[in-house]
C-alpha cells in the first residue's frame, strides 16, 4: 500500500519555487511518475509532500536556439523522437526510445526525471555525457548553469538544491563530422532496466579517416551512475578508425572498467558485454557518417 502523502500543484513556476523556498525539507517534485511511483511504493523515498509539476507546460520544448540544442526538462521520450528540430543528425534517440520501456512509459517518461533520477537505469544520462550537456537549474532566487558531469554527483544523488528545480537540459549543436549512436543490453528489448548500457559521440576529421572527438559513456564504468570512460576516450582521440587501434581501445576499456555484480547480472557478464556493445556503438556511430569500420 503507498503511504499517505499531500500533493501541491503549483499554478505556475512563480509559485512552484516560492512553494519549494518556503518547504525545503519532506517535500519531493513528481514530473509524470514513471520512477518515483515505484521508488514511494519500495519506500525509498520518504517525502511527505509531492509537488506535481507536469502540468507546467512551458518546459515541454524542444528548440534549436545559435547552436545550441535546448531541451525542456517535461520533453518527453517521445517528443524527442517526433521533434523536426532532432532530426536524422540525432537518430541516437531514436536508439534509445527503440529500447526504452515501451510505447505506454516512452509516453509520458520526461527528459527532466530521467536526469533527476540519477542511476545507472536511466538510458538518456549516457548519450546527453558523451553530448557535454549543462543543466540548468532554477530556484526561487537565482538560476545557474552545470555540467551534467558535475550535476550527477552519486547514485540517485545531484547537486541540486531542494530550493531548485531542473528546468532544462543543453548541448552544442552537432555538426556534419560528428555523429552519436547509444546501444542497451538488457534481458529483452525494452520494458527492461539495462544490463549495460553504451553512448558513443564521434567527430572524424573530413577525409573520414581519423577520430578528432570521441566521448563514451556507460551506465557504468566505475560506480553505479553513467559516467564518461575517459581513458579510452584518449587512446582513440587524435587517430586512425582502424581496426588495430579500436582493439587497443577495447583492451584499455577493460581496465577503466570496474565493474560490479548485482541482483541483475554479474560482474563478469558486465566484464565482457561492456566491450563487444562499445564496439557495435561506435560502428553505428561511424556507419552514421558514412564509414564502414571492419571490427
Ligand atoms: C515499466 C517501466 C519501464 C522503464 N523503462 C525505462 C527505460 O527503458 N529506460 C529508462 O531510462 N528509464 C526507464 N524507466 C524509468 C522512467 O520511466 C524514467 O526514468 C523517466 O524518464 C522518468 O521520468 P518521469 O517524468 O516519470 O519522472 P518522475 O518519476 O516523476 O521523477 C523522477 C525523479 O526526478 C525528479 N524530477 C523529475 N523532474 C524533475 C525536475 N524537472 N526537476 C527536478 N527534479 C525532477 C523527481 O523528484 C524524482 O526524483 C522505466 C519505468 C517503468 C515504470
Amino acid at each position: 500500500m503507498l503511504r499517505r502523502f499531500d500533493i501541491y500543484v503549483p499554478e505556475d513556476l512563480n509559485d512552484l519555487l516560492s512553494y519549494l523556498d518556503d518547504h525545503q525539507t519532506g517535500v519531493q517534485l513528481i514530473a509524470n511518475g514513471s520512477d518515483l511511483i515505484n521508488r514511494i511504493h519500495r519506500r525509498q523515498v520518504q517525502a511527505r509532500i509531492l509537488v506535481d509539476i507536469s502540468g507546467l507546460s512551458e518546459f515541454n520544448y524542444i528548440r534549436s536556439d545559435n547552436g545550441t540544442i535546448r531541451i525542456g526538462a517535461l520533453t518527453t521520450i517521445q517528443d524527442l523522437i517526433s521533434s523536426p528540430v532532432l532530426g536524422q543528425h540525432y537518430d541516437v534517440f531514436r536508439d534509445v526510445a527503440s529500447k526504452f520501456g515501451g510505447p505506454s512509459i516512452v509516453n509520458v517518461a520526461t527528459v527532466g526525471g530521467n536526469i533527476c533520477a540519477a542511476s545507472s537505469s536511466e538510458d538518456l544520462i549516457p548519450v546527453l555525457l558523451v553530448l557535454s550537456a549543462r543543466v540548468r537549474l532554477r530556484s526561487k532566487k537565482a538560476e545557474r548553469v552545470i555540467d551534467l558531469d558535475d550535476f550527477l554527483t552519486n547514485k540517485r544523488q545531484t547537486a541540486m538544491l531542494p530550493s531548485e528545480i531542473l528546468v532544462e537540459t543543453m548541448f552544442d549543436e552537432l555538426d556534419n563530422q560528428s555523429s552519436c549512436a547509444f546501444e542497451k543490453i538488457g534481458m529483452r528489448n525494452s520494458l527492461i532496466i539495462a544490463f549495460v548500457n553504451c553512448s558513443v559521440c564521434l567527430r572524424l576529421s573530413e577525409e573520414g579517416k581519423r577520430i578528432e572527438e570521441i566521448k563514451i559513456a556507460m551506465n557504468r564504468v566505475s560506480g553505479k551512475i553513467p559516467n564518461r570512460a575517459r581513458k579510452t576516450e584518449a587512446e582513440l582521440r587524435g587517430k586512425p578508425l582502424t581496426k588495430e587501434q579500436v582493439e587497443k581501445a577495447i583492451a584499455t576499456l577493460k581496465n577503466e572498467l570496474q565493474l560490479t555484480s548485482d541482483f541483475r547480472v554479474s560482474k563478469e557478464y558486465r566484464e565482457n558485454v561492456g566491450p563487444v556493445l562499445f564496439k557495435r556503438t561506435l560502428v553505428k556511430c561511424s556507419e552514421r557518417l558514412g564509414e564502414k569500420l571492419f571490427v
